[in-house]
């Protein structure tokens, strides 16, 4: 599922640059008989079926043990439930963990303990919304974060100017426009062909929202 999104474009550049390393982790691995079972039926009775504690616990343990790194992970958990994912909370992790566990979710979730037991350092959500595994979302979140990390960027294409950036006020960017001046009766804003910079910065200022 991860191939083509992190494969493709700025992503992938900034693997090939070394700014940003990516790896997959196949809980299937991690599970449990000949089958390799990842899941079974929740307690209590009801629909669906539920990831176990032990595969995800032991992956989350052997990857941070053979990483050797001085620093620990931090280990997220996508989850509908968790903090809602927001710029400045991209920018946090970006700043803050150089190093970070994203565990996906499927069926009807994980096993509770392994929040509660502190495998876990924060669930995130990336919407009021209900997925059907957390891949999708751990791609958002990997995409958000590496455009935060110096470099990943290039010259053109800055992050310190965009919606929600704190250089914007925390609001939704002005609006654009490129060639031609005029397309098809609709004029680009002459105030943006004057030149003169100091009215084109309060125009942009007043079009945030
Ligand atoms: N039973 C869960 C609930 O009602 O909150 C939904 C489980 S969902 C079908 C399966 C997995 O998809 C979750 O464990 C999570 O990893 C992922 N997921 C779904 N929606 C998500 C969202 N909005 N944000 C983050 N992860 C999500």
């Amino acid at each position: 599922m991860f191939q083509g999104p992190l494969t493709e474009s700025i992503l992938q550049r900034a693997q090939d640059e070394g700014k940003i390393e990516i790896h997959f982790h196949d809980l299937r691995t991690f599970g449990q008989g000949n089958y390799r079972q990842v899941d079974d039926k929740p307690y209590g009775g009801g629909a669906g079926m539920l990831m176990m504690a032990e595969p995800i616990v032991s992956a989350i343990e052997k990857v941070t043990a053979e990483a050797q790194q001085k620093k620990k992970p931090y280990r997220i958990y996508l989850s509908p439930r968790g903090k809602k994912l927001t710029q400045t909370r991209v920018e946090r992790i970006a700043k803050k963990y150089p190093w970070i566990i994203l565990l996906c979710g499927h069926y009807e979730g994980i096993d509770q303990r392994v929040i509660d037991g502190g495998w876990i350092d924060e669930e995130i959500s990336i919407g009021d919304y209900v997925l059907t595994g957390g891949e999708i979302p751990a791609m958002v979140l990997i995409d958000a974060v590496a455009r935060q990390i110096p470099g990943v960027l290039g010259k053109d294409e800055s992050a310190a100017e965009e919606s929600f950036s704190e250089a914007l006020d925390r609001k939704k960017e002005y609006p654009h426009y490129t060639r031609p001046e005029d397309f098809r009766g609709h004029k680009v804003p002459d105030v943006l062909l004057s030149g003169h910079h100091a009215e084109i910065e309060k125009w942009r200022k007043e079009q945030l929202q």
